[in-house]
């Protein structure tokens, strides 16, 4: 929605943009659970197929509700149009395929979450599009790694689950310099407490079962840019492979944007208190927080994030046993590998969501047998310290 007045901040985009109210003048957002449209006539249905006229066709091409999510996402982003998909790796894959052809070269941060991974590394290859994974915390090694047929620059920030931050205005550059895109995945940060297209990314791409969701119900997933890369390399793909984001879903996620910022706020600063909490604990060792000073990229934190992280990544001294025992005698944390969740998850990385990884591999991304990740969610901030200090106390 865009006031007539003035400008309207997030948090009322995020209640309001593009809310489609049909003739009933519902409050909340109407959930359009069709596949099809119905036209007043032969001519109609021609005119629509032809452009002429707008309107729905087939709910794999749009649908009312997703339309409301897409735009509303929108308007968060500052992005000029999106498509929202059935997942985030949806989002991802497509946002990498339809910016590439054979014989193209991606150059990705190595630090990804494990099945963009799986798309840049394993995926593109096998359609002849070549990738060269880098350290992405090194400006020089993005530099580097160019190629006459680099088209795609790839990464996430902060990473998973080592909370790596990488200077996204930078590698925005050294891409446009190369004649490359930058695709950025902004699921870690969250819509609001970073702007990648302010800081020069081209695509952006979430998956909106984290923290957009925020509840644990359902899997969705967006990709924003400007209208014309949409039009020309997303527009035939959607609608011929259907990666469509299902009406039910959509619904859900809009539900979950209006209370996104508070939900980020509180996760955030209950997230904050416990890594302070960690740090001072004998039994732990580092403590990675982007709210913290001793961050390894503070500076760069301060200037392309508006706030910490919902995310902690911390290590118990005395390796795997002790943190699984750990886990295992915590109450009210549950053992998840989600995240964003407004139910504090902890997760094992090294036998989970990287155990595919080789050894070496893992070392790279400094992945531990006792690194651990903690997703904070709206319980009672001191019930969860409770839980965390008991649960420690029982650790050798
Ligand atoms: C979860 C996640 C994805 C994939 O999203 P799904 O909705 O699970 O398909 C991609 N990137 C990051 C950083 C994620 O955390």
């Amino acid at each position: 929605m865009t006031s007539t007045k003035r400008p309207l901040k997030p948090q009322t985009q995020l209640v309001h943009a593009g809310t489609l109210r049909s003739g009933f003048g519902e409050t909340s957002e109407a959930m359009f659970l069709t596949q099809g449209y119905v036209y007043a006539s032969a001519e109609a249905a021609e005119a629509r197929f032809k452009g002429e006229e707008p309107g729905f066709i087939y709910s794999r091409y749009a649908n009312p509700t997703v339309d409301m999510f897409e735009k509303r996402m929108c308007a968060l982003e500052g992005a000029e149009d999106a498509r929202a998909t059935a997942s985030g790796m949806a989002a991802v894959t497509a946002a990498i395929l339809c910016s590439l052809n054979a014989g193209d070269h991606i150059v990705a941060a190595r630090a990804l979450f494990g099945s963009c991974r799986w798309v840049v590394e394993t995926l593109a290859p096998r359609y002849g599009i070549e990738t060269t994974l880098v350290d992405g915390t090194e400006l020089a090694n993005w530099e580097q790694a160019v190629r006459p047929n680099t088209k795609i620059f790839f990464l996430e920030s902060p990473t998973n689950p080592t909370l790596e931050v990488i200077d996204i205005a930078a590698v925005a550059k050294i891409a446009h310099a190369a004649g490359a895109r930058l695709i950025v995945d902004n699921v870690f940060a969250t819509p609001l407490q970073q702007k990648p297209m302010e800081l020069g990314a081209d695509i952006v791409v979430y998956s909106a079962t984290k923290h957009i969701d925020g509840q644990g119900r359902c899997l969705g997933g967006v990709i924003l840019s400007d209208k014309e890369w949409i039009d020309e390399h997303l527009h035939d793909y959607f609608r011929h492979t259907g990666p469509s984001l299902s009406p039910f879903n959509a619904w859900t996620l809009l539900k979950g944007l209006e209370t996104l910022p508070v939900r980020v706020r509180q996760q955030t600063e209950s997230a904050a208190r416990i890594a302070d909490y960690l740090a001072d604990h004998p039994k732990i060792g580092r403590v990675i927080y982007p709210g913290r000073a001793d961050h390894p990229q503070a500076d760069i934190i301060k200037r392309q994030m508006s706030g910490g992280s919902t995310l902690i990544c911390f290590d118990l001294k005395a390796g795997k046993n002790a943190a699984f025992a750990f886990e295992n005698a915590l109450d009210i944390v549950l053992i998840s590998n989600n995240l964003g969740d407004s139910k504090t998850l902890i997760t094992h990385p090294a036998t989970t969501t990287h155990k595919n990884l080789t050894d070496e591999a893992r070392d790279e991304l400094g992945i531990d047998p006792g690194t651990l990740r903690l997703s904070v969610g709206l319980e009672d901030i001191d019930d969860l310290l409770a839980d965390i200090d008991a649960a420690l106390a029982t650790v050798s």
